[in-house]
């Protein structure tokens, strides 16, 4: 198959490394300071640093949630066979980072997620939905009926983190996602003379490699368009954690609740003890509903301390008409954003914005919220009633160990506050610092590519990276990397999803694949429900 745009370079249908560019000696294990330095790459400068060259059209570059969402759309929708695909990443199976993030932060495989019963990373029609799925499944109408009386009269229905991966896994699998992984570690992306890029990596010992074995060290793919899920580069310590944590190397006590902090429970369910919890997110609320069910299902009688930096204590939001209720230190959303944000009013409103004016609206529809759960609300309130729930507003100053204690000085409002705690749980987030990460502050340096109002990857409506167009090839940016741009909700299922959507939109108009056409799209489906191997 040969790519129009490319116009020097055959794009292979198999992966063989074309036969005038094999390497003649054993390849190099770190990159040569000539393609380092260079913007720009030419087939010979790659040839002559003895790396092996792969082609093909596109590569997804991360193979997370961001990664799995659009090869799905490529594949289901947009009719790219997996031959012209490769994920290139560190990951054994797409889940792999969500579910582990997901399982420290408290959210087992039994347990429910935040989003809604649509939002189906396995299915991108999001029929059948979640609630659906799970009512035939357990023979339950319950979860139906949910649907129907919410939010109103139930809590918002959200899937099972089992039933989400489980589902991820099953379409994994039908639309060949194991042929198309490269396993291995990323380390840049540059432009192609004569268009297109080459993504270098250095390659897992073990593989993958596209389902066949494993070559060890540098390669590089040489490919038309690119696709970059990467996710954050990190967990987030606030500062006064972070030089605790590091000055004293004492990783026990004070731990970020994405990491494995298992023995704080532990130790808590044993002898009794005081936590210093820090957030109001959803994974505050997490980690509080753990606490609290350890404590009354026998474990010892932990008193908690919650700390929050705004304490929301009413009704609150620029607009009159549209507050979002607060109480207790949390302020309350169903999900991340107002559902408008993913089809509605401020999709097309945040369309419009430049600069300043799209931070606005940022902050406005933004900010941690948590989910309203009515049995979150039980067991807040009888542990604010009898004593041992005990909320502040305010910010650590300092932290310190003293008798074998911690100790917080907290400034709150009226003054200093003194805290002793056993242990502080931080539950304030993830790094999204894209400066952080090697192949994204990479694209900055020499890749073309620019900064969005709030400090994130700039990416047009379509999310081709700006600056970085290749002799007609693209590079797509998509997750938390490219939050800050024209849709909010681009680190979301669903937003992941719509993006993949708008990215094969623009292949298609490239001609690079299928629309897909109603008759397709019900042809896809009744596929996708036989589960059907495409
Ligand atoms: C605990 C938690 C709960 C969430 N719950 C929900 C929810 O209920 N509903 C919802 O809609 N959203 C939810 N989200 C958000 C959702 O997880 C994200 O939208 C999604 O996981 C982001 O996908 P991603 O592909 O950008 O990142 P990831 O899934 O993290 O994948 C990116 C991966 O790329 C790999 N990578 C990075 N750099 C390189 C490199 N140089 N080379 C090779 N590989 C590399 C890394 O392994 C990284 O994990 C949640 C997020 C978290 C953390």
């Amino acid at each position: 198959m040969t790519s129009g745009l490319v116009t020097d370079v055959t794009i292979a249908i198999d992966l063989k490394p074309p036969a005038d560019l094999l390497p003649r000696q054993p390849q190099p294990h770190a990159l040569p300071p000539l393609l380092e330095r260079s913007d720009l790459w030419t087939d010979f400068m790659v040839a002559d640093a003895r790396i092996p060259m792969y082609d093909v059209p596109f590569v997804s570059i991360g193979g997370g949630m961001g990664s799995f969402m659009t090869v799905d759309y490529l594949r289901a929708a947009g009719g790219m066979p997996a031959r012209d695909i490769r994920v290139l990443s560190n990951l054994t199976h797409p889940w792999q980072t969500y579910e582990k993030l997901a399982t420290a932060s408290q959210i087992s495989r039994a347990r429910r997620i935040r989003s809604d019963a649509a939002s189906r990373p396995d299915n991108l029609w999001g029929f059948p939905s979640f609630a659906l799925q799970e009512t035939l499944k357990d023979r339950t109408i319950k979860p139906l009926i949910q649907v129907l009386l919410e939010p109103v009269f139930a809590d918002f229905y959200t899937p099972r983190l089992g039933d989400v991966l489980d589902g991820m896994e099953r379409e994994a699998n039908r639309i060949g996602y194991w042929d198309m992984l490269v396993r291995g570690d990323v380390q840049i992306v540059r432009r192609r003379v004569g268009g297109g890029y080459f993504a270098l990596m250095t390659t897992h010992p073990d593989g993958p490699f596209a389902g066949g074995k494993p070559t060890a060290g540098l390669v590089a793919f040489r490919c038309r368009d690119a696709h970059i899920a990467v996710g954050y580069s990190g967990l987030r310590y606030l500062p006064d954690l972070q030089r605790f944590r590091e000055q004293l190397n004492d990783f026990h006590h004070v731990v970020n609740a994405y990491e494995d902090h298992e023995h704080v429970y532990e130790a808590l369910r044993l002898r009794q003890g005081t936590v210093l919890v820090r957030g109001a997110g959803i994974v505050a609320s997490q980690v509080l509903e753990r606490l609290i069910s350890d404590r009354t299902n026998g474990g010892a009688p932990t008193q908690i301390v919650h700390l929050f930096r705004t304490y929301v204590a009413g009704r609150h939001g620029p607009h009159a008409w549209a507050r979002r209720r607060g109480r207790g230190g949390f302020a309350y959303q169903g999900f991340n954003y107002p559902k408008s944000v993913w089809g509605g009013l401020h999709r097309e409103r945040m369309r419009q914005l430049e600069g300043a004016d799209r931070v606005r609206l940022y902050d406005e529809i933004g900010g941690t919220t948590t989910a309203w759960r009515r049995h979150w609300q039980r067991q807040i309130e009888s542990g604010r009633r009898d004593g041992w729930y005990r909320t502040m507003g305010g910010t650590i100053e300092d932290l310190t160990l003293d008798d074998g204690a911690l100790l917080a000085r907290i400034d709150v409002p009226e003054g200093e506050m003194h805290v002793r705690a056993d242990f502080v749980i931080d539950c304030t987030g993830l790094d999204g610092d894209v400066g952080e990460h090697r192949v994204l502050r990479d694209l900055l340096e020499h890749g073309g590519a620019g900064l969005n109002p709030i400090g994130r990857l700039d990416v047009d409506p379509s999310f081709r990276l700006r600056g970085s167009t290749s002799g007609g090839g693209e590079i797509y940016v998509t997750g938390a990397a490219s939050y800050g741009g024209y849709f909010p909700g681009v680190d979301t299922f669903l937003g992941l999803q719509i993006a993949a959507q708008e990215i094969m939109d623009d292949l298609v108009q490239r001609d690079r694949c299928r629309p897909l056409t109603p008759l397709r799209s019900i042809a896809e489906w009744l596929r996708w429900v036989a589960g059907r191997r495409i």
